[in-house]
């Protein structure tokens, strides 16, 4: 039941925002901050390039998809070594995997690999079922298991000063929930765990709001100067501490509302009209999912 809640809030949350529905990628490139590209698209995918190697962050909706980036990431850097992770375990950024040369290193963290396992090939199938599109784009798809999986913290040299570190820090959207920081631009790749003016959506057995609070709490620390999140438009290191008022807002409110007895349902349609008022540049639909969320916690 929760997945499909989840599904309905995605649709809703994207149809807001036209461009980023869009599930063809192209080969159309933006220069993010020094030594890290931006296709943006459905998602964002990242490809940062440095002096003898490359890693891209997110496959896209499928192999086709997957094919287009690594295309572009040659185009780049011919010759470089070419690193493969992705932000979570869901389709749009991880089912594009056999698009990718043969060679390419695949690295994620072992609770998205988990999850991957878990619950990877029932999510394709889901999404495959949403139309005829996406159905044609995750035919035949097959997960391969990475090359390599860490617990906390990877950090991949690309030659020439710069590195990755390729960070899990606990549950958010998801339980591996994994974000990638990107020296010296001082670039974080944020997945879903930091938004530009998106409303926080925990999928089916993700973490929790406070988890995700926590989650935040550690990216803070970064010091991030540009911020690349995976449905919305990238933007600068105040993209950190807005998701974080933010979900701290709703959070306290809600919880106020518990202690007087109104019922999730009820505090999630009196929260959403209140932030909606105070958050009006935010195509806020509702925060009824995510009050339920707390409720539960
Ligand atoms: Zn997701
Ligand atoms: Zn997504």
């Amino acid at each position: 039941m929760r997945i499909i809640a989840w599904l309905v809030t995605l649709g809703l949350m994207t149809a807001a925002v036209d461009a980023q529905v869009q599930p063809i990628l192209t080969e159309d490139a933006a220069k993010v901050s020094g030594h890290v590209w931006a296709i943006m698209g459905f998602p964002n995918i990242a490809i940062v390039v440095g002096g003898n190697a490359t890693l891209v962050i997110d496959t896209g909706l499928g192999p086709r998809n997957g094919a287009t980036i690594a295309k572009v990431a040659k185009k780049l850097a011919p010759h470089n070594k070419l690193y493969l992770t992705t932000t979570h375990f869901h389709p749009e950024h991880a089912a594009g995997e056999p698009g990718f040369p043969a060679g390419t290193i695949l690295i994620r963290n072992r609770t998205q690999q988990e999850e991957m396992d878990k619950h990877g090939e029932e999510l394709i199938k889901q999404f495959a079922g949403r139309n005829d599109q996406w159905g044609e784009l995750l035919a035949d798809v097959k997960l391969r298991p990475p090359d390599e999986t860490f617990e906390k913290e990877r950090k991949l040299d690309l030659g020439d000063a710069v590195t990755a570190r390729l960070l899990w820090f606990g549950g958010a959207h998801t339980k591996g929930d994994e974000l990638i920081f990107v020296d010296p631009d001082k670039t974080l790749i944020s997945g879903d765990v930091v938004q530009n003016k998106i409303v926080p959506g925990i999928s089916n057995d993700g973490g929790t709001p406070s988890s995700w609070i926590a989650v935040l709490e550690q990216v803070e620390k970064l010091g991030a100067l540009h911020v690349l999140p995976d449905h919305s438009a990238m933007g600068d290191g105040s993209l950190v501490v807005s998701e974080k008022t933010f979900i701290t807002a709703v959070r306290m409110r809600a919880l106020d509302l518990k202690r007087d007895g109104v019922n999730a349902e009820d505090a999630g349609m009196l929260l959403t009209a209140e932030f909606k008022a105070k958050y009006a540049d935010w195509p806020i639909n509702s925060l009824t999912n995510f009050v339920k969320s707390i409720y539960a916690e």
